[in-house]
């Protein structure tokens, strides 16, 4: 079987003991002669998958139980919109941390709604900035996010927020490092970098924001707490992505967990980082302390050669190394599904190109 490494942002590669579970289980999944894209998502069966994959993923994620866990749907990019109208009364201060591309994305869907104030922001560069120790105490949150896929940075701990509740999207490193659930009021991620495929968006919210008042003209399908009471499923949910995300779950377990999933990756970052600490060809774009542990990002400092180095990851089968649009260069996507050995392969290359440039 050929696989490559694909090194994409997202949708990303799957650990293959999850492909090649969820192969073996295509056509009938456990003797019920169908497989669990064909099965009714109110069945039985479907909803112990269902119960599996929130209990897999709350053990993993040692989340609380004071916190509800929904799988819904429209991406992270829908929760830019869903955090604003259920935490915030429309034209209420809310605080933003732009940091990146999604960050800003962010800041401005959430603009639609709320008061929304950059308290700090990165521009087109590769750091995360220190928050001001002053946040008005008024605000209603703090959104961060904690990975940011396309500049290649990241929260290396827990920004100080005072007393405003933290909401924080953590799409590309959520699985990847420990995430102390306890520090946030709400987490949301999609799941198709980290957790499975694309189709699942997980939010994790502390259970008394369920409580919160919200504007009666809220859809059902975006109010956390309709879509709490009815366990996300107040239609259809992606419930072959649900299951994914189980599958995932119990893979990442049987590895040791996110504390043994976090050192793997740590390795991986480290070849790479530490090949652009000793280059005088590629330049690192995101600053130390700020560095992302799943999105490695660099350029060439001879950028007349990025093309010829990408077509040479090719032919190796290494895919999906182009940067993001607007900072170019190279970006390593490394998340929980791409092997050691996909990384190993890239690093050699490097030292290899950079000995013939
Ligand atoms: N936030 C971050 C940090 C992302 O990386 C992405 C996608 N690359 C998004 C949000 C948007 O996610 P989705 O496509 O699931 O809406």
């Amino acid at each position: 079987m050929e696989r490559v490494f694909n090194f994409s942002a997202g949708p990303s590669m799957l650990p293959l003991p999850v492909l090649e579970k969820a192969q073996a289980e295509l056509c009938s999944y456990e003797h019920s002669g169908m497989s669990v894209m064909e099965m009714s998502h109110r069945s039985r069966i479907y909803m112990d998958i269902y119960h599996h994959a929130e209990s897999a993923l709350r053990d993993v994620l040692e989340i609380p139980d004071s916190y509800a866990v929904l799988f819904l749907q429209g991406g992270a990019t829908l929760q830019f919109s869903m955090i604003s109208m259920n935490l915030a009364p429309r034209g209420a201060t809310a605080l933003y941390a732009v940091t990146g591309v999604f960050a800003k994305k962010a800041a401005a869907e959430g603009a639609r709604w709320v008061n929304a104030v950059k308290v700090t922001d990165c521009g087109s560069e590769g750091f995360i900035p220190d928050l001001p120790a002053d946040l008005p105490e008024d605000a209603v949150y703090l959104h961060i996010t904690g990975n940011n896929t396309a500049y290649g940075t990241m929260y290396t701990s827990t920004p100080e927020h005072g007393k405003v509740p933290l909401v924080a999207d953590w799409s590309s490193g959520i699985l990847g490092s420990r995430i102390p659930v306890q520090d946030y009021d709400l987490i949301y991620a999609g799941a198709q970098k980290n957790m499975g495929i694309a189709g699942v968006t997980v939010v994790i919210l502390k259970k008394e924001l369920l409580e919160r008042e919200t504007d009666p003209l809220l859809p059902d399908l975006m109010n956390y707490r309709s879509l709490a009471k009815a366990e996300s499923m107040i239609n259809t949910p992606s419930t072959y992505g649900i299951y994914l995300l189980g599958l995932v779950c119990d893979w990442l377990k049987d590895l040791g967990g996110v504390d043994a999933m976090e050192a793997i990756n740590r390795k991986k970052a480290g070849m790479l980082y530490d090949i652009l600490d000793h280059s005088s060809l590629y330049q690192g774009f995101a600053r130390r302390d700020s560095r992302s542990l799943t999105n490695v990002t660099f350029t060439l400092r001879q950028s007349e050669l990025t093309e010829s180095f990408l077509k040479g990851t090719e032919s190796l089968g290494l895919i999906g190394l182009k940067g993001y649009r607007s900072i170019g260069g190279i970006r390593a996507s490394i998340y929980n599904g791409m092997p050691v050995e996909g990384v190993e392969t890239l690093a050699d290359y490097m030292r290899r190109f950079e000995q013939n440039a």
